[in-house]
C-alpha cells in the first residue's frame, strides 16, 4: 500500500530528489522503455547509416535511454545517445535529431558552422528544430510520454 502511494506520488509530483540522485525510475517508465528500446534501436542505426553517408564521421557506442529530458546527446568521446522516445516521433523529425547529433562529432556547439552542416542534409532544419522543441519529453503522464506530438 505504501509502495502504490508512493508511484502514485511519482506519477503526480514527478520523480523525488533521491529518485533522482539514485537515477531510479518509476517503473512504468522502465516498462514502457523496455517496450520500445529495441524498435528505437532499430530506426536510429538505420537512420545514422543513412546520413552518415553522406557525412562520413567516425562515431563511438550508440545508446538508447530513457533520458527525462533530452532527445538526444553527444558525448566527447563520440558516443551518440538517444532518447527512445524518438518512435514516436514523425520520421522527419527522426532525421533531423539523427543529423543534429551527428554533426556534433564535428562541432560540439550550436555555432554557425554546426548549423551549415546541418543544413547540407536538412535545409528545412529550422523548422524542425521548432517542430522537435514543441514536442516536449514528458513522463508526468502514464499515458502520453511525448506531450503536444501532432
Ligand atoms: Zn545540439
Amino acid at each position: 500500500m505504501q509502495k502504490f502511494f508512493r508511484e502514485l506520488k511519482t506519477v503526480i509530483l514527478g520523480p523525488t530528489r533521491r529518485q533522482v540522485i539514485r537515477r531510479q525510475q518509476p517503473k512504468y517508465i522502465r516498462t514502457h522503455y523496455n517496450e520500445h528500446r529495441e524498435t528505437a534501436r532499430n530506426i536510429v542505426i538505420e537512420k545514422i547509416e543513412y546520413w552518415n553517408k553522406f557525412y562520413g564521421f567516425t562515431f563511438g557506442r550508440i545508446s538508447i535511454r530513457a533520458q527525462r529530458t533530452r532527445w538526444g546527446s553527444c558525448s566527447s568521446k563520440s558516443n551518440l545517445n538517444f532518447n527512445y522516445l524518438i518512435v514516436f516521433l514523425p520520421s522527419d523529425l527522426q532525421d533531423y535529431l539523427i543529423v543534429h547529433e551527428l554533426c556534433h562529432l564535428q562541432e560540439m556547439n550550436h555555432g554557425a558552422q554546426f548549423w551549415k552542416l546541418v543544413e547540407q542534409t536538412i535545409p528545412d532544419y529550422k523548422n524542425a528544430r521548432q517542430k522537435l522543441r514543441a514536442v516536449r519529453v514528458s513522463f508526468q503522464s502514464k499515458t502520453t510520454p511525448v506531450n503536444n506530438l501532432t
